[in-house]
């Protein structure tokens, strides 16, 4: 499992456009003089617009009308270090003003549970969906696309009807929307959402707003992933993971967690939520645990200053017990560690494992029986260490 890899919007939109949808032309700029250049280039009238991983940067003063280049000037400086949900500004995407005649609001993502794509349509777009789906769900319009028919264009026409899209341009509205779930299942998306998709004064159809996450298990057979990954803001503990790659999700808990694969990883994390305890992250070691990737392991959890108590949860498939024993043993002698660490070791050879362990067993390095103690355990533990329990 590997996260995520979340598109800036002038990234989305120079994907639409790669797909042969409408977008407005833009540049980006990372100064202010960077933003006047690309508006005298461009010409007046601009949007100046924050480029954050977050929505809502229209409410939080990130996305500014400007009619000249003076306003370009006085936006790019007000907008460029701006705070939005915790992202600072470090990018604006200068872009040419479009004149809005309606905002719509379209997505596509994975239903798992439906095991299809969804795609959802409002001919009120342009607001927070989810306000738009609280005060009137029926403005909506849902459908499920079977993967394998895909989205036929007469199919694209009754949804954009049942969203009360009418007029001139649903015809138009229909064809991008085929061509955008063709886009999402090519680029093995998890997400496209165009919010606002615009019809403008003069009946044209624009995608003007974009967010696109790709699913990053498909890298290997994408080459543009690795440019949108690298302008990715992850914070200092999963980038510090990532240089050692390290399956790593950073997360607001004190116990930090370690274990063999993404399932076991994933259920631990849960385990720890389960007994009353706040995991400080996921961390899948993958199948070799050996002491070099243990040391990485316990090096980055060991940095994360919120860690009170470390849960090592290890079951050895393919690897051998003692392997697993002698690279944690190891990795203990590399690494100083700040926390007490506790150890559940099943698997492949455990009982060997157990014993090579037993020698260094101290109030420090403690060991239980089965994942549930063990979780129990490092939830007390990182309590002892003075964490305020929510
Ligand atoms: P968000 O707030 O992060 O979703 O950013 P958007 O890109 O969706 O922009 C917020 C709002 O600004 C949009 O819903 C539009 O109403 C408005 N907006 C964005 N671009 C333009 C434009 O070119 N012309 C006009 N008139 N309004 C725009
Ligand atoms: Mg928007």
């Amino acid at each position: 499992m590997l996260p995520a890899v979340d598109l800036f919007e002038y990234q989305g939109k120079q994907f639409f456009k790669g797909y042969g949808m409408p977008v407005s032309d833009g540049e980006v700029a990372f100064s202010v003089d960077d933003a006047v250049a690309a508006a005298e280039r461009l010409g007046t009238p601009v949007m100046v617009k924050a480029q954050v991983h977050t929505g809502g940067r229209g409410k939080a003063g990130g996305v500014k009308f400007a009619a000249s280049v003076d306003d370009v000037q006085t936006h790019a400086s007000n907008i460029l270090g701006l705070d939005i949900n915790g992202h600072i500004v470090r990018r604006l995407w200068i872009e040419k003003a479009s004149d809005i005649s309606e905002e719509y609001y379209a997505s596509f993502t994975l239903d798992r549970s439906a095991k299809k794509h969804l795609g959802m349509l409002s001919a009120e777009g342009g607001v927070d969906i989810e306000t738009v789906a609280a005060r009137d769900p029926e403005a909506i319009a849902r459908i499920h696309i079977d993967p394998v028919d895909g989205l036929t264009q007469p199919v694209c026409r009754q949804w954009v009807q049942a969203a009360r899209i009418a007029g001139s341009a649903a015809e138009a509205v229909a064809e991008v929307l085929v061509t955008l779930y063709g886009a999402y299942v090519d680029a093995d998306a998890d997400l496209v959402e165009v919010n606002p998709l615009i019809v403008t004064s003069g009946g044209d159809v624009v995608l003007l707003d974009s967010k696109v996450t790709l699913d990053a298990n498909s890298t290997f057979r994408h080459d543009d992933y690795a440019t949108y990954d690298a302008t990715q803001t992850r914070d200092e503990r999963e980038q510090a993971a990532h240089a050692k790659r390290l399956q790593y999700v950073g997360l607001d808990g004190s116990v930090g967690v370690i274990a063999n694969g993404a399932g076991l990883a994933m259920s631990t994390v849960d385990v720890v939520n389960q007994v009353g305890g706040q995991p400080a992250n996921f961390l899948d070691i993958g199948g070799g645990a050996n002491a070099e990737v243990m040391a990485g392991a316990l090096e980055v959890i060991n940095n994360d200053p919120a860690v009170r108590a470390i849960l090592i949860n290890i079951f050895g498939g393919i690897t051998r017990g003692e392997e697993i024993a002698n690279g944690i043993i190891e990795a203990t002698r590399r690494v100083d560690i700040d926390s007490p660490i506790v150890i559940r070791l099943d698997g492949t050879n455990a009982a060997e494992g157990r014993a090579l362990l037993e020698p260094h067993l101290s109030g420090e390095l403690m060991m239980e029986p089965t994942m549930l103690d063990a979780a129990r355990r490092a939830v007390e533990l990182a309590g002892a260490g003075g964490q305020e329990q929510p």
